[in-house]
């Protein structure tokens, strides 16, 4: 875990969902290959092959953009498929229920959380997965804001997202803290905006982050 900036107060916690709620690192798979296999068959081509294309793409633009990762919404968009049509593909393919479980230790320590901040989920997943993987961790209820892919039709990082997220959790930018696995995805943009920011490892991060809350 790395702490970037920490508000002196804090209202608002702004959750990136997959690696950081939980880590499952076949769901993670699973995730970006139902949707390189989709877009494979639509080229034509085998899944090995889509694969190494946009491996070769990502690789080319981080080279051109300081090291910066690409998220694979955006890097859709560059090989022709719009973000709409993404969202279509994650509800349809995308299955968190066969991979994830409720996480009851998870829930005990975002429901102390909540004693400090309201908690939201900004994610490149539709509102609809994100429905979902909340539901199957046991944590959906906590929970008073999600912003998808299908919010405002934007991958992360877009600061339409993450202040959205803000103003529905109605506490202002620097009030919150967002706490993502990915600095260029979830905490540089967010650290712009005026936001804290908090890198983890997983979701075994979540007790220190409520030690760090209670200590404020
Ligand atoms: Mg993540």
């Amino acid at each position: 875990m790395k702490l970037f900036h920490i508000p002196r107060r804090v209202r608002g916690l702004i959750f990136d969902m997959d690696g950081t709620l939980y880590t499952n690192h076949a769901y993670g798979e699973h995730q970006n290959v139902v949707l390189i296999q989709r877009l494979a068959e639509l080229r034509g081509l085998s899944y090995e092959e889509m694969n190494a294309q946009i491996d070769e793409y990502r690789r080319h633009w981080a080279q051109s953009h300081q090291g910066e990762k690409l998220s694979l919404g955006n890097t859709m968009v560059a090989f022709g498929i719009p973000i709409e049509e993404s969202i279509r593909w994650r509800s349809e393919l995308i299955n968190p229920e066969h991979f994830l479980s409720p996480d009851p230790v998870l829930r005990s320590t975002l429901l102390a959380m909540k004693d400090y901040a309201g908690l939201a989920v900004v994610t490149n997943n539709p509102t609809d997965i994100a429905q979902r993987t909340l539901g199957t961790l046991g944590v959906l209820d906590l929970f008073s804001v999600i912003v998808g892919l299908d919010t405002f039709g934007a991958s992360k990082p877009h600061d339409r997202s993450f202040l959205k997220a803000a103003e529905d959790l109605q506490a202002k930018p620097e009030e919150c803290i967002a706490i993502g696995d990915r600095y260029d995805i979830d905490i540089a943009l967010p650290l712009k905006l005026g936001m804290g920011g908090i890198l983890v490892d997983g979701a075994e991060d979540m007790a220190p982050i409520l030690t760090l809350l209670q200590n404020l």
